[in-house]
């Protein structure tokens, strides 16, 4: 007998025919003895349309109201949840996050939790309950109604699974697991069986948008073993992300690359021609540090003068704001040849706990890319990841000649 988090998400539970299938598959879960939790979204689509209601009365909601508001999306799921599990014949009882206590701080809208009390699930299921438990929600030390974020759901599931220290955390969802690229851009794109932690955040960060990154954090951070299923079969084992060293002995063989990851959602800050001295990044990216603009890339490059050229990405929404911030802010002090702003840039990267073993991988992009003649602005690297930023028209060319170039629909 297992314990076991089942989190649905918001299109396997869209109507009564999904909640059906749902309540079938915890049957035939429990059937074989095992305990299960069931973490559901809201039905697909009504988060946003409680967000619309909210807005018909005001453009800038209450954040404590607004958080009334669209935590009723799973509270309406967990009953139907409930009624579908007792048509089966099977005990279920619902539980709000206010009612489990799942106790998170007061930022509402993007509550972090800080405990939750496993005690009266735990002895539901000992009496032989399905628990159903309502994802995206808690409540503050004063019970105020809280939401964890935008796909919170996840945290949820990982959550409760951490709390209950189940076997297993179940992301069922509408893909049968995550794959080695997005099979829109790769037909041949492959399900991975199972993919670390670490490789999973690369890939969940930068846009393979199949769990929150948050939750995958959450569940490396308290060993939850995560599995990704569809809810829409019953085939498959899904994908299983799991720790390095316990995937190592298994496999011998290990692949270099799992997955290429890609985004659009990125823009490119040049500033050329700036003084080569102590503290010229810090005067660059201090101030948008302090505007809370999220940097991801940078490169600074000495010139052949005493100048040096420094670029760096932002989110693409952010871009203007942050060409604001140099131009006003820093521009009087650094004097710069040329500022300038790019948001036709896309980011690719091979992603791949392989590479820390193998010496050559960056090179093996860079010259599959040079073949295809597209040119890369900037390059980035860490162990376990390298990422290149090219013209975003190249961006589909460029997933496809690498997933082809590191083998990866035969692995
Ligand atoms: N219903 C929430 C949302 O749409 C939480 C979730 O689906 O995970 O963001
Ligand atoms: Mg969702």
């Amino acid at each position: 007998m297992a314990l076991i988090v089942q989190k649905y998400g918001g299109t396997s539970v869209a109507n009564a025919e999904r909640i059906r299938s749902l309540a079938s598959r915890v049957g035939r879960f429990k059937k074989m003895g095992h305990q299960i939790v069931v973490v559901v979204s809201a039905m697909s689509g009504e988060t946003n349309r409680l967000i619309g209601l909210a807005k018909e009365i005001t453009l800038d909601p209450d954040p404590r109201e607004l958080d009334v508001i669209v935590s009723t999306g799973e509270q309406v799921t967990i009953g139907m949840t409930c009624l579908a599990l007792q048509e089966l014949g099977l005990k279920a009882k619902s539980y709000t996050g206010s009612q489990v206590r799942i106790l998170t701080n007061d930022s509402h809208g993007k509550a972090r939790i800080i405990d939750i009390d496993g005690q009266n699930m735990q002895k539901d299921l000992d009496d032989g309950y399905v628990v159903v438990v309502a994802g995206f929600q808690g409540c503050d030390a004063n019970g105020n109604i809280t939401t964890l974020g935008r796909g919170g759901s996840d945290i949820t599931g990982v959550a409760l699974a951490a709390a209950l220290k189940a076997d297993e955390c179940q992301i069922y969802t509408d893909v049968d697991g995550v794959y080695t690229t997005d099979p829109r851009v790769v037909p041949e794109a492959r399900r991975l069986e199972k993919i670390t932690f670490e490789e999973m955040l690369e890939l969940a960060s930068q846009g393979s948008k199949v769990l929150q990154t948050r939750s995958v954090e959450f569940a490396g951070k308290y060993k939850v073993k995560l599995r990704v299923l569809s809810s829409f079969t019953d085939e498959g084992e899904g994908t299983l992300i799991t720790f390095e060293e316990d995937s190592k002995d298994e496999n011998m063989e290990e692949p270099l690359i799992s997955g290429i990851a890609f985004n659009r959602d990125e823009a490119k800050v040049t500033v050329l021609g700036v003084p080569d001295t102590p503290g010229i990044a810090y005067q660059i990216l201090g101030p948008i540090a302090d505007a809370n603009i999220d940097v991801d890339m940078i490169i600074q490059n000495q010139g052949a003068d005493d100048t040096t050229d420094f670029t760096f990405t932002v989110h693409k929404n952010e871009m203007d704001k942050a060409l604001d911030i140099i131009r006003k802010q820093v521009q009087p002090n650094i004097h710069a040849r040329e500022i300038s702003g790019d948001d036709n840039i896309a980011k690719v990267s091979v992603v791949g706990v392989g590479m820390r073993s193998h010496v050559g991988i960056a090179s093996q992009m860079f010259r599959t890319l040079s073949e295809e003649g597209i040119n890369i602005q900037m390059i980035s690297t860490s162990e376990i990841k390298v990422a290149v930023v090219i013209d975003e028209k190249y961006m589909e060319l460029a997933v496809r000649v690498l997933h082809k170039a590191f083998e990866l629909e035969t692995a």
